[in-house]
């Protein structure tokens, strides 16, 4: 560890690998017994697998114990699985959820320190000190992301700028007047925020702006270089879920091969989604974490949906917190066209690669007969738009091309023209799914 890298907050992310072992398995220790005395869900659920607290001696024997599902925080809607009583919650969020009821979590004053010194720690993981102006432009309210990133960048001691995420006018007039140096938001929402300043005759580049902290949904390496290329910033990948606290999961550091997870607070494994057993180091399976330092409300061996790998190679930033992959997507955001398994992540992919810069883009499914159909609508930048047919047609052809180039087969596409499909301030809505309408 460098004395640069060296900062005390920081400091368990370079604890020895044995160090951090022990600290897990009495916190998980704890964990175990709080979610298993205190929330009667758990108590079923140990008991339904024959396991007790004491079942847990190392943390091998996390796998005995079952897990939890999205499934579990709906049903027991709202305040179910709270470990807490609400004398002592000081806070509630709630994850957007599309269809019925959200779900809600809960933080005592201690989960919100927690929560921040995770987010102090990816700050600091993305090159940023208190010498930032940060401005968060992820929403403020439920969602977790607006006060999650805002707590993180005033923990740290930077200036910090609560735009919350829409107005991006205004977001940009803040950009350029104050000389603001780091931004957070959705990865989709700094590409319109590009577009948007490109509009007012601003180039992004010549901005004070170095650093972008961008997650809550997934975004492609390609997405990086063409953020990090159109604003002349660094672009840092930064994961996080409701359910287990919010943003400060995970995050990428300098070297931007893989996201820290901040072990200390969160346990991570790798599981097949289909069988639920471990898979080796390396290999892509879903993401299961458990809290280990979550008062309110515990999550046991949570199921994220998300698709990642665990890397256990050491990290050339000295950090001693295993990585995961990049998130590419999640286990139900697969659909199968022909017999093809596509994610939304491959057409981004193969839409940048053909248009040289981020296009906006919609999949739109449709079922007939129990067969799923796939039509990508692209967007036209006004440089592109043509009142000829046949160059509207070539340029169809050309995306269609890249998308049957990755995927295997053949894809109808729709160039739309320019501003027709809805921005968004937050995440992105890629797809629009129609098969059960
Ligand atoms: P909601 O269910 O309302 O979307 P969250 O904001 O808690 O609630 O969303 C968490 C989900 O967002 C994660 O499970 C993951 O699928 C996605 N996500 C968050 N950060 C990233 C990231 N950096 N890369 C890919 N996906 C992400
Ligand atoms: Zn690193």
């Amino acid at each position: 560890m460098s004395a640069t890298t060296f900062n005390p907050v920081s400091a368990p992310d370079y604890l020895p690998k044995e160090k951090l072992r022990e600290l897990q398995t009495e916190r998980m220790a704890n964990i175990l017994r709080r979610a298993y005395e205190k929330v009667p869900f758990y108590k079923e659920s140990f008991d339904s697998m024959g396991v007790t607290p004491e079942s847990f001696k190392n943390l091998e024997d996390i796998a005995k114990f079952p897990f939890t599902i999205k499934t579990n925080l709906r049903d027991t809607y709202p305040f179910g699985l709270f470990a807490s009583p609400l004398s002592e919650v000081v806070r509630l969020h709630a994850s957007s959820g599309t269809t019925g009821k959200p779900i809600v979590v809960a933080y005592t004053k201690e989960d919100l320190d927690v929560w921040q010194n995770a987010m102090v720690r990816s700050l600091i993981s993305c090159g940023c000190s208190k010498h930032d102006l940060i401005q968060i432009a992820y929403g403020y309210g439920l969602f977790t992301g607006g006060l999650g990133a805002h707590a993180g960048a005033e923990g740290l001691g930077a200036t910090v700028i609560p735009a919350s995420g829409g107005n991006t006018e205004r977001q940009i007039m803040l950009l350029k007047d104050f000389g603001v140096t780091g931004i957070a938001c959705t990865p989709s929402y700094f590409v319109h925020m590009i577009e948007e300043a490109g509009k007012m005759g601003i180039d992004m580049r010549q901005l004070p702006l170095r650093v972008g902290i961008f997650g809550a949904e997934p975004w492609t390496p390609e997405m990086r270089h063409y953020v990090e290329e159109a604003a002349g910033i660094k672009a840092f990948d930064i994961y996080g879920l409701s359910e287990i606290t919010g943003p400060g999961v995970a995050v990428e550091c300098e070297c931007q091969q893989g996201m820290h997870v901040f072990e200390d607070l969160f346990y991570p494994e790798i599981v097949d989604p289909d069988t639920l057993q471990p898979v080796p180091d390396g290999v892509e399976g879903e993401l299961v974490i458990t809290t280990l330092m979550k008062m309110a409300m515990p999550m046991i061996r949570y199921r994220t949906r998300d698709l990642t790998s665990i890397m256990t190679e050491k990290c050339s930033c000295g950090r001693t917190i295993r990585r995961i992959s990049k998130i590419s997507h999640r286990s139900d955001d697969m659909f199968i066209i022909r017999g093809v398994n596509v994610f939304p992540s491959q057409i981004e992919t193969a839409i940048l690669s053909e248009g040289k810069q981020l296009l906006q883009y919609q999949i739109v499914l449709t079922r007939t007969k129990s067969l799923d159909n796939m039509e990508v609508h692209i967007e036209l930048t006004p440089e592109m738009f043509s009142d000829k047919v046949s160059e509207i047609e070539a340029i169809t052809k050309r995306f269609s091309k890249a998308i049957e180039k990755i995927i295997n087969i053949r894809a109808a596409v729709k160039m739309l023209p320019p501003n027709s499909i809805p921005r968004s301030t937050g995440k992105a809505k890629r797809v629009i799914d129609k098969r059960n309408d």
